[in-house]
């Protein structure tokens, strides 16, 4: 499918920008907008963040900008804006490089600061990453910079550098490598993954040449280091089109380096519940976290939650059917096992592992009662139970299940909301049974039981009553009370409590639709 740019487009760009590159330029060095950011200007989206390249070395950035600082070694000084905009408050500006020699797979052996600007866009990994705005070429009216400084150009087709004919690759929606992919990949094995996850992030293709080649150097993977590949498996996963990340990764090999646990459900067909083999299910819950827009926890959970089935798989004669007993519990270890490896935070790790060990409560055949949710809170944790909720329905839509939220769903959601909920009692008073002996020396008995009942009333119809000072006023004349007739308020206490209970249960109820 092809999408046309149009030009000439008008291009806004932020102040903070404007400043830097005005900067430099009247310090006499060239300065380009390049990298992601003209790649996303381009097709329509708001940039991440903003990266200017320049000829100027990074001693002349650090003289030239206050406020930078240069704490690497491959020419990328970071300068400090006013602004409280997080793509604005660095903008990372780049001496033009040269990279030749990789002997890890990943670092160049040496960087050489180039004066020519089409140098450093050789070096970059694909086509539609290597357009360069040319701003010293605008013409701009101020000659300093300043808060309202000029920020809109008209951008024609031939301002652009595009000297690797990433706009016709973007018009075609094709992630192609600048130059020989072999060479590109050899040079450097991150560039795998990130030829998947701009695939998924864009929908875009990948070029059949540059295919071929990930899939010939897709063990270079394994020289990567660990966090690197998690960084960009994390953007495939919040992108909108997981599923297609995944299967570019499994068709090209990669996804054996990265998560090979999820090769063995390929093709495994499961139980007649399940109209897909676990793989395939395993992506399409992902695709549905993905369509509801939920985050990376809920995403990596569902990719990850019957990860186990492959292992626990038997065959019943009895049902003459599948069954895969245990495989949550033995799925959580598992997942853990896996999202250690690839180093995510210990947060991260934990959830996802509570997340995959309950998933199956709500699909016990047997009727769920109030205890057993109460339980269930208290293990997956009350501040993940609205998540174990979102996984379930993911995992009915990857089921291809037409409806999402059956009775039986909503009603156990309902039930959480009860078990979460605290119920009307005495013990919402400002005072307690031990203050009335305390401060009135009665004497331990039901007459205790019944002044707090009567004290519940009076709150409930009047919660700013609810202080110390107001109740052991009410306390004293309640005491003073013949004893039937304290009884009896107490037995309308009750009474009130009971109704502001149902009335709570069917408001949570109704708004579940059940009964
Ligand atoms: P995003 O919007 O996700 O940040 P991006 O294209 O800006 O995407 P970055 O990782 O921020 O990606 O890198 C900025 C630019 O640096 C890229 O557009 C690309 O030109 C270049 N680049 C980054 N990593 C590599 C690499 N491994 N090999 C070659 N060029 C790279
Ligand atoms: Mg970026």
């Amino acid at each position: 499918m092809a999408s046309t740019i149009h030009f000439p487009f008008t291009l806004h760009i932020p102040s903070e920008v404007m400043c830097v590159s005005q900067t430099l330029v009247s310090h006499g060095f060239e300065s380009y907008l390049v990298g992601g950011c003209v790649r996303d200007i381009l097709i329509g989206r708001t940039p991440k963040d903003w990266d200017i390249t320049t000829d100027a070395l990074p001693e002349n950035l650090t003289d030239i900008f206050p406020h930078s600082h240069y704490d690497n070694t491959y020419g990328t000084v970071k300068v400090v804006t006013d602004s409280e905009e997080m793509s604005l408050n660095v903008i990372e500006v780049t001496t033009y490089r040269t990279e030749s020699v990789y002997t890890d797979n990943r670092r160049p052996d040496a960087v050489s600061f180039s004066s020519n600007v089409l140098d450093d866009l050789r070096r970059r990994d694909f086509t539609i990453n290597a357009l360069a705005i040319p701003l010293h070429r605008l013409s701009v009216s101020h000659e300093t910079c300043t808060e309202d400084a000029v920020s809109e150009y008209i951008i024609s087709r031939e301002t652009l550098i595009d000297e690797f004919h990433g706009i016709d690759d973007l018009e075609n929606q094709i992630i192609r490598t600048v130059g020989n992919p072999r060479e590109r990949f050899d040079e450097d094995a991150l560039r795998l993954m990130r030829a998947i996850r701009f695939a998924s992030q864009l929908s875009f293709v990948i070029d059949p040449e540059t295919l071929e080649s990930i899939s010939l150097f897709s063990k270079r993977l394994e020289t990567i280091a660990v966090e690197r590949i998690q960084v960009e498996l994390n953007s495939l996963l919040l992108s909108d089109n997981p599923s297609f990340g995944i299967e570019l990764a499994r068709r090209t090999h990669l996804l054996q380096y990265i998560i090979p646990e999820l090769l063995e459900g390929y093709g495994m067909e499961q139980n007649q519940a399940h109209s897909f083999t676990v793989y395939e299910h395993l992506v399409r819950t992902l695709q549905c976290a993905a369509d509801k827009k939920w985050p990376l926890h809920l995403r990596i959970s569902a990719i990850l939650h019957d990860i186990s089935k492959p292992a626990t798989r038997e065959w019943s004669e009895v049902k003459e059917d599948w069954s895969f007993h245990g495989h949550e519990v033995l799925g959580s270890k598992l997942a853990k096992k896996i999202l250690r490896r690839m180093k995510y935070p210990i947060e991260m790790v934990d959830k996802v592992e509570r997340l995959v060990r309950w998933h199956m409560f709500f699909s016990d055949t047997e009727t769920i009662t109030l205890s057993a949710v109460r339980r269930l809170v208290r293990n997956v944790g009350e501040e993940n139970i609205q998540d174990l909720l979102k996984l379930r329905i993911a995992d009915r839509v990857g089921m291809g299940r037409p409806k999402e939220e059956p009775y039986r769903f909503r009603k156990y959601a309902s039930m959480i909301e009860e078990a979460l909920r605290s119920p009307t009692s005495v013990k919402m008073l400002a005072i307690d049974g031990s203050y009335l002996i305390n401060e009135f020396h009665v004497k331990p008995g039901p007459i205790i039981g019944n002044v707090l009942n009567a004290l519940l009333e009076r709150v409930l119809e009047n919660p700013e009553l609810n202080t110390q000072e107001q109740l052991s006023a009410l306390a004293q004349e309640l005491l003073m009370l013949p004893s039937e007739e304290l009884k009896k308020l107490a037995l309308a206490g009750k009474q009130r409590i009971q109704e502001e209970e149902d009335l709570a249960l069917s408001t949570i109820r109704s708004s579940f639709h059940v009964k």
